[in-house]
């Protein structure tokens, strides 16, 4: 079962969450509230964690043994690549599921580096999503306002052959406070006309009934990353000023993971088992 690729998971589950994994304890975490809920999940490691490790492979292998000890199924999957070595460095390493970011090149420059993608992915069986640039958008489809047209999300889809399309409805990257209003009819429509998974970045700033409405109205594939930050963080700044001795990082680290796991296994109820 263990290392599946992100349409394994979607054939038994209407929905997955792609939990953003920064240091070890977010991946053991979100694996161990996997396996209480028995659901299936993604592990994800974006281009930008990469670049605060310094690489991909240390952390990156790291995901790969611990989806492999899963009882779960569980896919590893590169998030926001903008890079095309990191892209091969992935696939070549083992990652069963990539997104590929074009949102900062034009319609078709995005369409034609994100069609390579997914022929490089799919000679080696990994899964593909992608999103649509808005043209003069400084952050692609996660922009504040920009929603993707059911129109883009067709051709875009059609064009490039990816298995799982980022839209633009309302949701926001790095949202600290719930306040985002999903565009629900959009969802549909787009759901209707678009024979692959949606995706919804930003989700922190859902609040969580419009996240189910969500998945009702077709979004397969929730990234959440902000709000699990949040737990984790604030669980080590109780801990720490709870208790000014302290220096094993074990201790904070332990009680931040135990936190994060009970968060991941809440939404797991809550969204993925229905
Ligand atoms: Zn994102």
């Amino acid at each position: 079962m263990p290392l599946v690729s992100t349409s394994n998971i979607l054939e038994t589950q209407n929905c997955v969450l792609a939990l953003n994994v920064v240091t070890l304890e977010h991946a053991e975490a979100f694996v161990s509230a996997s396996q209480i809920t028995g659901t299936g999940l993604v592990l994800q490691l974006s281009e930008n964690a990469v670049k605060y490790h310094g690489s991909l492979a240390p952390l990156g292998s790291a995901l790969l043994q611990i989806a492999a000890a899963s009882a779960t199924p569980i896919a590893v999957h590169l998030d926001h690549a903008t890079n095309r070595e990191l892209v091969t460095e992935a696939v070549r390493l083992g990652f069963t599921s990539l997104m590929f970011d074009g949102s900062n090149l034009d319609f078709e420059q995005n369409v034609s580096e994100t069609r390579a993608v997914v022929e490089q992915g799919h000679a080696n069986g990994v899964w593909v999503e992608a999103e649509i640039g808005e043209i003069g958008g400084k952050d692609g489809v996660h922009a504040p306002g920009v929603k993707t047209s059911v129109e883009d999300a067709v051709s875009f889809q059609r064009e490039t052959g990816v298995d799982g399309l980022a839209i633009a409805v309302g949701s926001s990257h790095a949202m600290v406070e719930k306040q985002a209003n999903l565009d629900l009819q959009r969802i549909s429509e787009i759901a209707a006309q678009v024979p692959v998974p949606l995706v919804l970045h930003g989700s922190s700033g859902v609040p969580r009934e419009q996240l189910v409405a969500a998945v009702e109205a077709g979004i397969r594939k929730i990234n959440i990353s902000t709000e699990l930050n949040k737990t984790f963080t604030e669980s080590i700044r109780r801990s720490l000023s709870s208790d000014s001795a302290m220096v094993d990082p074990r201790k904070y680290l332990g009680q931040s993971r135990a936190e994060l796991e009970a968060h991941v296994v809440d939404y797991l109820l809550l969204l993925c088992i229905r």
